[in-house]
């Protein structure tokens, strides 16, 4: 393409590859940018840092105790609802409080929530802060939760209600378990119900039954899981689930969480 110069040329320097290949980045950039703004559906909101707090926001409380306190912390986790009533509508994790009548090591509980405030607000995938947390262990060894579930620490099990709250929204989803698979635990906890029964006549059938409801929930003993299935008292840790439902079935170490097995 040819260019009539008018003015005095007071310098020239060579177009290097380097300088072509930022233009056509750039001139890329621009179209991607065009083409956004034409699509339809380029108004629907994304969670970013300008989106201001509405006066009301809906959430959940949890009630969180461990038997590192007295008291228990109650963690609340707001949400904002974007794209409210069309198909984009998409619940997002807004802000989160904790709070509790215990004092103790509260500057970094408060401080700890601030920032996850702030990464909520900024938008994108804030899903990292579950898997973040929950792999902070304390040095001084976590504890078991009502059900057998090994913590290693009270961020990860404040990651882990996180977890549970971005699930309830729709955020994260739970990895499919095969039908196989359950088939696989089904008859593993079968299996061992029927042996238990030979031994031990009066427990037996009502193994797995429904949660019994205790006055005290955090015995060493603990039979009661999140999904409401209970494990022996005797089971110990799995490594793969670190839930407390390991046994010994046939001479093998068999998880009735998981269904995990030492011997495949
Ligand atoms: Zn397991």
């Amino acid at each position: 393409m040819a260019v009539k110069i008018d003015k005095k040329i007071k310098g020239y320097s060579v177009v290097s590859a380097e300088d072509r290949s930022k233009a056509a980045k750039a001139d890329a950039v621009a179209r991607e940018a065009a083409d956004a703004a034409a699509q339809p559906g380029t108004n629907v909101i994304q969670m970013h840092e300008k989106i201001e707090r509405p006066e009301t926001l809906v959430g959940s409380t949890y009630k969180l105790k461990t038997p590192l306190f007295e008291h228990a912390l109650y963690v609340t986790i707001n949400d904002i609802v974007l794209n409210a009533g069309s198909e984009h509508e998409q619940r997002r994790p807004f802000e989160i409080f904790i709070n509790s009548k215990n004092m103790d090591h509260f500057q970094w509980i408060v401080a700890l929530t601030r920032i996850m405030s702030a990464v909520f607000r900024k938008g994108g995938d804030v899903t990292f802060l579950v898997d973040e947390m929950k792999a902070v262990f304390d040095p001084k060894g976590g504890y078991f939760k009502a059900g057998g579930v090994y913590m290693p620490s009270l961020v990860a099990e404040l990651g882990s209600i996180v977890e549970d709250h971005l699930k309830a929204i729709g955020l994260l989803h739970d990895p499919e378990m095969s039908a196989e698979q359950r088939a696989l635990i089904a008859e593993k906890r079968a299996a061992y119900a029927a042996l238990d029964s030979k031994k031990n006549s009066d427990v037996g059938a009502d193994l797995f039954a429904e949660p019994k409801v205790r006055d005290t929930p955090r015995s060493e003993d603990v039979e009661v899981t999140g999904d409401g299935a209970s494990f022996p008292p005797s089971a110990t840790m799995c490594h793969k689930c670190s839930t407390k439902a390991v046994v010994i079935m046939d001479g093998c170490a068999t998880c009735l969480n998981c269904g995990y097995s030492k011997c495949g």
